[in-house]
Order: C-alpha cells, then sequence, then structure tokens
C-alpha cells in the first residue's frame, strides 16, 4: 500500500524542483512501533492484539493522525495511512507531521467493557510515545468519540494530571470541540461548494454516497438539507437507490437504531443494488466514505459521476486515477477533500492548550475560510501546470514540506 502512495509523491516531485534530501525523508516512515495488547476478557481469560502507531513525519510540527480498530489492519496499512496525514496537514497548513495507530481487531466481536480495556491498554503501551507536543491521536475507521475519552482519561491517569490535548474527538464534556462530528464531511461539503462553477457542476446536484458511517452519514445530510438529491447509499450491508432521492434523515435515524441501509429496500420506490453498481451510479458527484481501494481499475470505467470527491482515505487506486482521467472525471483527492477532520481535531486541540473555547460558527466560519483558500490554491496549481487535482494537491503538500525540511538543513548546506 505504502508504495502505491509513494508513486502519487512521485509524480508530484515531477513538477517541483526537490532537493534529494526532501524525498529521501519522506519516503520512509520515521518510527513505526508495534506492541501486543492483553486484556482480561467478559469471561475471565485473556486474549492479545496486535496494535501499531506510526510517526511518519514530524518536521512541521507533532504527528498527527486517527486511531482505527479494524480485523484486517497492518503494518503497511498504518504506515500508509500516516503518508497521506503527512500530505494532509501540510495541504491545509496545520502545524503538524502525520501519524496513524490501529489495533487488529473487530471491535463487533467485544462488548463495550472489552473495548474500554482494550483502548485503555492501547494508552498505556504508547503513553511514552504519545503527548500533546508529540504525537496527538484521534478517531478513524470504528473508533469514536467514547473512546477518545477513555484515552484521554487512561493518559491523563498516567501522567497524573489532566491532559486533554493529548487526543482529539473527545467527547464534549471531556474538552471535544463544537463541530468536530460532522467536520470531515463538512469539510468536503464546503469545498464542492467553493468549486463548484469550476467544476462545472449544476445546482441542485444528484449525489451516490459509498459507506454511511461517520463521514457518509454526515456528507448526505449535509447535502440533501441544502437542496441536493442523494440518489444511491451504500454499507458493509449493501446498497439501495431511488432516482428520485433517498430520504436521508430516516435512513440516519435507521443507522442509529443499529440496523443496516438495505433495511429500507423495498419502501416507497426504493430498489436493493449490487454495491458495486453504487459505483455506477448516474450522478453528478460520486462520494467513497467507506475503505481504501474500493475505485480500481476493473470498476473505474463504470462510474458515470462527472465529480468525485474523496472523503475515504485512498479510496481510488493510481490505475484508476489514470482511467477516470481519461474519461474526463475530477477526483478531489483525500488529502483536500477529507481533511475537514483533522483541521477541527486542530481547533480542538489550539481550544484545549488555550483554555477557551469557540461557539460553533467560529468552528465552522474557520473551516470554511481554510477550505476555500486552499481548495482554490490548489485548484489554481492544477490550472497552471495542467495537472490533476492530486498531483496539484501533493505539490502543495510537498513545497510545504520541503520548505520545512530544507529549512532544518539539507545537502546544499554542505555544498560549499
Ligand atoms: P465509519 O466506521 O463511521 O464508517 C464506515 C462505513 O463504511 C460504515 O457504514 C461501513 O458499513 C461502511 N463500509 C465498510 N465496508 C464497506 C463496503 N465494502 N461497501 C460499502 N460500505 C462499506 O468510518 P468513518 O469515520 O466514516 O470513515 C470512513 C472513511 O473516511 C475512512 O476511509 C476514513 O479513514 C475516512 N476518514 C474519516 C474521518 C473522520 O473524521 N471520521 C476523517 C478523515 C478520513
Amino acid at each position: 500500500m505504502l508504495e502505491l502512495a509513494l508513486t502519487r509523491l512521485d509524480d508530484a516531485a515531477r513538477h517541483v524542483q526537490i532537493d534529494a534530501d526532501v524525498l529521501e525523508k519522506l519516503k520512509y516512515p520515521r518510527e513505526t512501533t508495534k506492541v501486543r495488547l492483553m486484556i482480561r476478557m467478559d469471561d475471565g481469560s485473556r486474549k492479545s492484539f496486535l496494535a501499531w502507531r506510526c510517526r511518519y513525519d514530524d518536521t512541521r510540527g507533532p504527528t498527527k493522525g486517527g486511531i482505527r480498530f479494524h480485523p484486517e489492519a497492518s503494518a503497511d496499512e498504518v504506515e500508509t495511512l500516516a503518508f497521506w496525514m503527512t500530505f494532509k496537514c501540510a495541504v491545509m497548513d496545520l502545524p503538524y507531521g502525520g501519524g496513524k495507530g490501529a489495533i487488529q481487531v473487530d471491535p463487533r466481536s467485544l462488548s463495550r467493557a472489552e473495548i474500554e480495556r482494550l483502548s485503555r491498554a492501547y494508552i498505556q503501551a504508547f503513553a511514552k510515545i504519545i503527548g500533546p507536543d508529540r504525537d496527538i491521536p484521534a478517531p478513524d475507521v470504528y473508533t469514536n468519540a467514547m473512546i477518545m475519552g477513555w484515552m484521554a482519561d487512561e493518559y491523563s491517569t498516567i501522567v497524573g494530571h489532566s491532559e486533554p490535548a493529548v487526543i482529539t474527538g473527545k467527547p464534549i464534556a471531556l474538552g471535544g470541540s463544537l463541530g468536530r462530528d460532522d467536520a470531515t464531511a463538512r469539510g468536503g461539503y464546503y469545498l464542492i461548494r467553493h468549486l463548484s462553477k469550476d467544476l462545472g457542476l449544476p445546482d441542485p446536484l444528484t449525489l451516490a454516497v459509498q459507506g454511511f458511517g461517520n463521514a457518509g452519514q454526515f456528507v448526505a445530510k449535509l447535502f440533501a438539507e441544502d437542496g441536493h438529491s442523494v440518489v444511491a447509499v451504500s454499507d458493509s450491508s449493501g446498497a439501495i437507490h431511488r432516482a428520485a432521492g433517498l430520504p436521508v434523515a430516516d435512513l440516519i435515524a435507521l443507522k442509529n437504531s443499529g440496523r443496516p441501509v438495505t433495511d429500507f429496500a423495498g419502501r416507497d420506490g426504493i430498489e436493493r443494488i449490487d454495491p458495486e453498481a453504487l459505483i455506477a451510479t448516474p450522478c453528478d458527484l460520486l462520494v467513497p466514505a467507506a475503505m481504501e481501494n474500493m475505485i480500481h481499475e476493473k470498476n473505474a470505467g463504470a462510474v458515470k459521476a462527472r465529480v468525485i470527491l474523496e472523503l475515504a482515505n485512498g479510496p481510488v487506486t493510481p490505475d484508476a486515477d489514470r482511467l477516470l482521467a481519461e474519461k474526463g472525471v475530477v477526483i478531489l483527492p483525500d488529502i483536500l477533500a477529507n481533511a475537514g477532520g483533522v483541521t477541527v481535531s486542530y481547533f480542538e486541540w489550539v481550544q484545549n492548550r488555550q483554555g477557551f473555547y469557540w461557539p460553533l460558527e467560529e468552528i465552522h466560519q474557520r473551516l470554511e475560510t481554510i477550505v476555500a483558500r486552499q481548495g482554490r490554491a490548489i485548484w489554481a496549481i492544477a490550472q497552471d501546470r495542467s495537472v490533476s487535482m492530486r498531483t496539484a494537491a501533493y505539490i502543495h503538500a510537498l513545497s510545504r514540506l520541503a520548505g520545512a525540511i530544507e529549512a532544518h538543513g539539507t545537502q546544499q548546506f554542505f555544498a560549499a
């Protein structure tokens, strides 16, 4: 995975003058720690789980990145996600490097008390690696505010004082920020709003959303509330479609009651479709918001949307990128499109450190300003250099990273 991800860095490096030291530094993770966590299960037995924390690059500041609970988590995946975080933070000009963590577990097979013990065990194992000035975790796939609250609490117990800035995405009651819950989706929504004319998108538009978790539900809600039409959604149970638009609020209520989106199939003209057919849904905007590599060489040809908004990390493979470019599909890349989440995480960290909390409108306005500024800058690079939005985003981030790495000293210092 990391090798594939690095091809995007190579693409960008071809378009800018970059010192060889910079590329050498960005090609490898700085450190990845692997541990085995042992916890007591509810039945009294002990069970162990593999876990990782990767600090990919910290040139621009403490490393930042979520913790994922997933049965297929691996060191390669964690390092790739940490690489993306390095570039994402640079794209948004946040004073952070990139990191990521994971536990190899299917959280659905554990009780709530077991998940709590596992979350606390993770912090006990990595307490010396993380810290508000060193490495700051956050939620990712199958982790949430409750888990971040347990983790922040465990860290505070270990260091002997309250330290909310060690983790973001916490419950509001424990120092979480207003607006963090929908921040990832909101960032993507603001990006579309700001670039919609340049992208040639109609208003209102139709969209299909793959994955109906945190990112997918909120993006569907934001677009639906703004008068746009969500025509297809999917989760791990399957996909549903209605050309006239789906009842988004009812679907979110259904998911909150623990049921899959496919429970709505058969009601009021809502049809169940093959999950692969979701990618081929006729619509203006396709929003992958599930997992990596979902749009690949074999299904990219079926995409009918004009624009893809990558809310998931790495949902489109490099092969699919090329096929989609040939079809004229514009991809708004993950390191820009889903960066609203880490941006509001940054706001949470700032508020924790200053001990002063901002109202929701201020969070939204600050987020919109950053998304519009960086989105516009990347659009301009793409136009000026005739490159894709993905390559433009990497160029944008790479020049910031290179500036920071060079400021620390590169081979040019020794040239004379
Ligand atoms: P989540 O666990 O809340 O939701 C994931 C959703 O994807 C679930 O509805 C699940 O059923 C669905 N899914 C899983 N496999 C699927 C499949 N094969 N087909 C269709 N749906 C499938 O996770 P999330 O936080 O919404 O994250 C989703 C993606 O967004 C991930 O790639 C994550 O890294 C990325 N992301 C999330 C955030 C955030 O703040 N939540 C920030 C940046 C990036």
